[in-house]
């Protein structure tokens, strides 16, 4: 019996993307700058199109001599995103926008409007590893890591689509990014970190967000909390916490098994040491499952034990996905989870749920069309 060869054409393409303009620090684009014949200041000219105008149009940018502009947008600016669909939800307000990846994979974003901001969910991974069993994109597994261009280009079509009031009319300037969308941001930390740095830098060199209103999401991996810890952005912190108790969260959030709860806590608490920013608790209520008055007094009692305003809680309601077994608390069952957090003193929100009808809600992005 002869065995059939395995067809490469047949498999999924999954490849790494070509290097982009916002994969380099600034020295690198100067260099890439020269190697295209270019002066190194033009790298700085390059910046200020992306970062401040938000193009990568050669037609826009027309400080640039017109015979160098094709080539240096062609080498350093290649597409990395292409919009597959859009779809929009709470009057216009939440714009989920499904993208394609050079190699076929596919990821999504989704942009908010409030009133006093505009809040970009971005992704970091194609799927994601962590595989807690609540959340859709745990669901699919690891594709792969993006790299800072895809994370960064995913910031820059949204701020340019708030920009041009494609969020309900009015420009908007986009003011937040969180981390929250597919995948665990510290597991791909090089390329998140050079994504932070976009975000933060002033312009030219970024997109000059403030720091506090760019929150990394994290199922608690200790050495990447400690690392972001040193990398003197103050970036706000969220730890997926879900149960304050070793023996349910092993089960509700895997990598448990690999850093327990006091641990990941403690990562928090020295994460507050050294930027000064109050960390959040996300706790995504589930009924049955994580939301009794035994786990508010406990949590309350481990957030307690390493000190006074420090931290604070966003209970949300569990959003399902699609198979699951488990559903959101009872309204009632949620009010009192979030009273006896407040008596015992820890400022508590309710995280508001956005474009759960576009299966663009926390924990809800997977791609359908596969
Ligand atoms: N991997 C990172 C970021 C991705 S998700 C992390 O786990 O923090 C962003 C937040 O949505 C996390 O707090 C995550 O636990 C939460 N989440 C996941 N699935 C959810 C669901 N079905 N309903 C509500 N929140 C969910």
């Amino acid at each position: 019996m002869t065995t059939l060869p395995t067809l490469p054409m047949l498999q999924p393409r999954r490849g790494k993307p070509p290097r982009h303009f916002t994969d380099l620090d600034p020295a690198e684009r100067a260099d890439a700058v020269k190697q295209l014949g270019q002066p190194a200041f033009r790298a700085k000219q390059l910046a200020t199109h992306y970062y401040d105008h938000l193009t990568v149009d050669a037609d826009d940018m027309t400080d640039l001599p017109a015979a160098a502009r094709d080539s240096l947008v062609g080498e350093l600016f290649p597409p990395l995103l292409t919009k597959v669909t859009q779809l929009s939800a709470d009057d216009g307000a939440t714009v989920k926008t499904l993208w394609n990846l050079i190699d076929h994979a596919k990821v999504e974003s989704v942009l908010m409007k409030y009133p006093d901001r505009a809040t970009l969910c971005v992704t970091s991974q194609a799927g994601c590893g962590m595989a807690c069993p609540f959340c859709a994109t745990g669901q699919m597994g690891l594709t792969r890591n993006l790299s800072a261009g895809e994370i960064i280009e995913q910031v820059r079509l949204a701020a340019r689509q708030a920009r041009d009031g494609e969020l309900g009319g009015d420009p908007v300037r986009l003011s937040n990014v969180v981390f929250m969308g597919m995948g665990e941001p510290l597991a791909n930390y090089a390329a998140v970190i050079t994504a932070v740095r976009a975000l933060t830098s002033p312009p030219p060199e970024g997109f000059g967000l403030s720091a506090r209103h760019v929150t990394v999401s994290t199922v608690g991996l200790v050495t990447g909390i400690d690392r972001l810890a040193s990398e003197g952005i103050p970036v706000t912190l969220a730890l997926s916490l879900h149960a304050p108790d070793d023996e349910l969260r092993d089960e509700l959030v895997p990598i448990n098994a690999r850093w327990k709860v006091d641990e990941a806590l403690d990562a928090a608490r020295r994460y507050f040491d050294a930027t000064g920013r109050r960390v959040s608790i996300e706790y995504a209520l589930i009924r049955d499952i994580n939301d009794h008055a035994h786990r508010a007094e406990l949590l309350a009692k481990k957030l307690n034990a390493r000190g006074d305003g420090w931290v604070h809680i966003n209970p949300i309601p569990l959003n399902p996905t699609p198979g699951s077994k488990w559903t959101a608390s009872d309204p009632k069952v949620e009010q009192e989870f979030v009273r006896i957090l407040r008596m015992h003193g820890i400022p508590t929100t309710i995280r508001d749920t956005r474009g759960s009808d576009i299966d663009g809600a926390c924990g809800q992005l997977a791609i359908k069309e596969r």
